[in-house]
């Protein structure tokens, strides 16, 4: 057995499995018959995780287990399942896996954007129910003439908006402060953004302050020929304001990789003809799974190997124990 224990909670590709198995002895939760009692037996000797959201929230309880745990390496730039501050009360290290992911999910985003405004999915289905012989398809809404309206210009968000440069649209952004060096309008409240614009794209971080960020005000503030692209996290948004705001025409069309209860979709939502969903999916391609699998197993291994984690997003950055 290799001295260095790590957890595993839920699974990761077999690709991250063999890296980490290959260093350290990697405990798969997952696989326990009575997880609990493995805790039990076993979590005194765990010093690292690999963690993702399909373990649900990772917080107080489970470190409380785990009373040599050094680091928590999330796979996932959104660590809003990982209770940060908890961990760094305990001095354990949480890292993410930004970068590698931001132009496959700027991709996505400008692909459910389209299909979204120009109805891709609808005319598909047209074709494929055998409805174009006894009509042409419905004229769609455009993208011409619209402002987009970013919430949340981080990473992800430049990827998107420089994408959508050259679709010559008008861009603008809100986040907490306003980028000095950002050419785009920025307005302070999401509201402003949303009566500023037409086309409104979340993609800030999920979590307790990003909730519901986009509630009913903002979407009446969106308009009647608003469409809203989710591409954050479920949480961001007020799912029953939004369903009630495409049931009115308070809003015109939305755009869904995420939900407030994934993977469960309200039937609400699949009933409405102007809804395009997508089963979160933005990061979701072969070579950037591997990429972002690769930077936690690299994060772990510097961590102890030299106490210097490569992508951390909680103080300290130095291993202090
Ligand atoms: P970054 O940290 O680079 O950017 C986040 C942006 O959000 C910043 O510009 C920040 O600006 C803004 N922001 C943060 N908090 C708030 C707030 N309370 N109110 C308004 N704006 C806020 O993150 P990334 O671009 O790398 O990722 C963003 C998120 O995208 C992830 O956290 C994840 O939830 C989501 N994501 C979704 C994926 C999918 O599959 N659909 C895939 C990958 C990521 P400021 O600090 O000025 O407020």
């Amino acid at each position: 057995m290799k001295s260095c224990q790590i957890l595993m909670p839920a699974l990761l590709s077999p690709g991250v499995i063999a890296a980490l198995e290959d260093r350290f002895t990697l405990h798969r939760l997952w696989e326990q018959v009575d997880p609990d009692r493995f805790l039990q037996d076993h979590g005194a000797a765990i010093r690292g995780m690999a963690a993702s959201s399909r373990a649900g929230q990772i917080g107080g309880e489970l470190y409380d287990r785990l009373p040599a745990l050094e680091i928590v390496a999330n796979f996932g730039v959104g660590y809003d399942t990982v209770d940060v501050d908890a961990a760094a009360a305990r001095g354990i290290i949480v890292t993410n896996t930004p970068g590698v992911l931001d132009e496959e999910v700027a991709d996505l985003t400008l692909g459910l954007l389209l299909a979204t405004v120009r109805r891709i999915p609808q005319a598909d289905r047209h074709v494929r129910e055998g409805r174009w012989p006894a009509g042409s398809f419905p004229l769609s809404p455009t993208l011409r003439g619209r402002t987009i309206g970013i919430l949340g210009l981080g990473s992800i968000g430049k990827a998107i908006a420089r994408r959508l440069d050259g679709f010559g649209v008008k861009i603008a952004y809100h986040g907490r402060s306003r980028q000095a060096l950002v050419g785009y309008d920025y307005h302070p409240t999401p509201e402003a953004l949303a009566e500023a614009c037409d086309v409104l794209v979340a993609i800030v971080p999920g979590g307790t302050e990003t909730r519901h960020l986009v509630d009913a005000a903002v979407l009446a503030a969106l308009g009647p020929q608003g469409i809203l692209i989710n591409v954050a996290r479920g949480s961001v948004v007020d799912q029953a304001a939004l369903v009630a705001a495409l049931q009115s025409g308070t809003i015109l069309a939305a755009g869904l990789d995420v939900f407030e209860d994934e993977p469960h979709v309200p039937q609400t939502l699949l009933d409405l003809p102007g809804v395009v969903v997508l089963p979160h999916v933005g990061s979701a391609s072969t070579h950037t799974r591997a990429a972002m699998g690769q930077l936690v197993v690299d994060n772990l291994v510097a961590w102890f190997d030299t106490g210097r984690p490569v992508t951390p997003v909680n103080a300290p950055p130095v291993r202090t124990r």
